[in-house]
């Protein structure tokens, strides 16, 4: 299945922001970021002219960074979410919000979307106790993810649940970390979602 390979830290300093691709890594001083915040290649800091069509642009590359989802899947959930009934660019925040990765991500079973994304690809993962290896995967409201009995004490699993200790859990969802396992309560709404997109200039530009 193909999966933007680019470096991760590359993609945030594409963006000019921490997009939170790493995990741990990413509090540390040792972030990127917090070293070379100019963008990479050659030209890195050099002026770049910001045209209406440059901010649609680097919105769309940025979402689709955070959620680790190619372009012609991102097109996909485009057009899903405007043939759904609704604001088109809430729609689709709340398609990919609902890929299993991130559940298993925002439920703190994974230290960052790409580790989640390999747990679910692993096999570790069932959804209502049926295996389910497909990242993209749609949930919808009621279904249970869990982790299978004997990935619960993998190393990167308990890293990930004692950093999620403590951490707010998105309203939407229903998190116990002792037993590895996160329900969908409801479809979450606009402010549960905590990503820094503004998702109308994603619409803007693919509706032109
Ligand atoms: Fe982005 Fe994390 Fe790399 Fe920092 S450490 S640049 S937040 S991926």
């Amino acid at each position: 299945m193909a999966r933007n390979l680019e470096p991760s830290c590359k993609q945030c300093r594409r963006e000019g922001e921490k997009l939170f691709l790493k995990g741990s890594r990413c509090e540390t001083d040792k972030c990127a970021m917090e070293r070379r915040s100019y963008p990479p290649g050659e030209h890195g800091r050099g002026r770049i002219k910001e045209t209406e069509y440059l901010l649609q642009l680097r919105e769309k590359q940025k979402a689709k960074r955070i959620y680790g989802v190619l372009e012609r899947q991102f097109r996909r959930y485009y057009g899903k979410a405007s043939r759904q009934q609704g604001i088109t660019g809430e729609n689709l925040l709340y398609l990919l919000e609902t890929r299993l990765d991130n559940v298993v991500y925002r439920g703190g079973l994974a230290s960052s979307r790409q580790d989640a994304r390999q747990l679910v690809r692993h096999g570790h993962v069932m959804v209502n106790g049926r295996k389910v290896n497909i990242p993209s995967y749609e949930l919808r409201v009621g279904d249970v993810v869990e982790l299978k009995e004997k990935s619960r004490d993998l190393v990167r699993v308990i890293q990930a649940v004692r950093a999620a200790e403590g951490r707010p859990v998105a309203p939407w969802l229903k998190v116990d970390l002792e037993k590895r396992r996160v329900e969908v309560l409801s479809r979450p709404r606009r402010e549960d979602i905590d990503v820094p997109v503004k998702e109308h200039l994603i619409v803007e530009l693919y509706s032109k």
